[in-house]
C-alpha cells in the first residue's frame, strides 16, 4: 500500500534530516527530488542543454557527491525555472511516491504540483541567517573553502527565485503542517515531524 508525504521549504531549512528520519522512522523509502534539479544543473554546467538533459536523467546521475556544491545547486535553481525541464521530471516523482510501503519526497512543490493528494504534508521553514548558518557548518565540515557572507547571498538569491518563479514556485501547500526550525535541536524538529506524520497514519 502506498502512503505518502510530502516535505517542502526553502534552501537549508532541515527537509533533508527531517525527511531522511521520518523516513527511516516508519520505514518509507526517501527521495531528495532537489537532487534531480542538481543532476541536470551539472551536466549544464558541463555544457549539455538543460531541457534534454531532464529528459536523459538516469537515477544513477543521483548518486554524484559532486552534486552538493554551491555552484551546482545555483545551476538547479537556474534550471528549475524552465517549464520543460519540470515536466520531464513529474512521471519519476509520481511513481516514486506511489511505491508500495510508503514514500517521503522533499523538495519545493511536491505537496501543492507533484503530489496534491498527499497523505501528509510539512512545511518546513527557517529564518535565512539559521539557514545559512547551518548551511555554512554543513559545507566547511566537508572543507569546502567559503564564507558565512557568500553562504546567506546564495540562499537568499535561491529562495527569491524558488518563490518568484512562474512555473511550481516555492509556496506552502495549503493543507501543509508548519515545522518552523529556527529554535529547535535537530532531534527537536525530527519528534514533530515524526508525530505530524503518526497522527496522519492513524
Ligand atoms: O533542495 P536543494 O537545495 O537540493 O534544491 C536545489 C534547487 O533545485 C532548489 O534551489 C530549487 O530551485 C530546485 N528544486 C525545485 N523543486 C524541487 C526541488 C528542488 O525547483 N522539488
Amino acid at each position: 500500500m502506498s502512503f505518502t508525504v510530502a516535505i517542502d521549504g526553502p534552501a537549508a531549512a532541515g527537509k533533508g534530516t527531517i525527511s531522511k528520519a521520518v523516513a527511516a522512522h516508519f520505514g518509507f523509502a526517501h527521495l531528495d527530488t532537489g537532487l534531480l534539479y542538481r543532476a541536470v544543473g551539472a551536466k549544464v554546467i558541463s555544457g549539455a542543454d538543460p531541457i534534454a538533459a531532464a529528459q536523459a536523467l538516469d537515477p544513477v546521475d543521483l548518486e554524484d557527491d559532486s552534486l552538493r556544491t554551491p555552484q551546482v545547486a545555483q545551476a538547479a535553481s537556474e534550471v528549475a525555472v524552465i517549464p520543460q525541464v519540470r515536466e520531464a521530471l513529474v512521471a519519476f516523482q509520481r511513481s516514486f511516491a506511489r511505491r508500495d510501503g510508503g514514500a517521503v519526497l522533499d523538495g519545493r512543490d511536491i505537496g501543492t504540483v507533484i503530489c496534491p493528494d498527499a497523505d501528509v504534508k510539512l512545511f518546513v521553514t527557517a529564518s535565512p541567517d539559521c539557514r545559512a548558518e547551518r548551511r555554512f557548518q554543513e559545507l566547511s565540515a566537508k572543507c569546502m573553502d567559503i564564507t558565512l557572507e557568500t553562504v546567506l547571498a546564495d540562499v537568499k538569491e535561491r529562495d527569491a527565485r524558488d518563490r518568484n518563479r512562474a512555473a511550481a514556485p516555492l509556496v506552502p501547500a495549503q493543507d501543509a503542517v508548519l515545522v518552523d526550525t529556527s529554535d529547535l535541536s535537530i532531534d527537536e524538529a525530527i519528534a514533530q515531524a515524526v508525530a505530524i506524520v503518526a497522527d496522519a497514519r492513524r
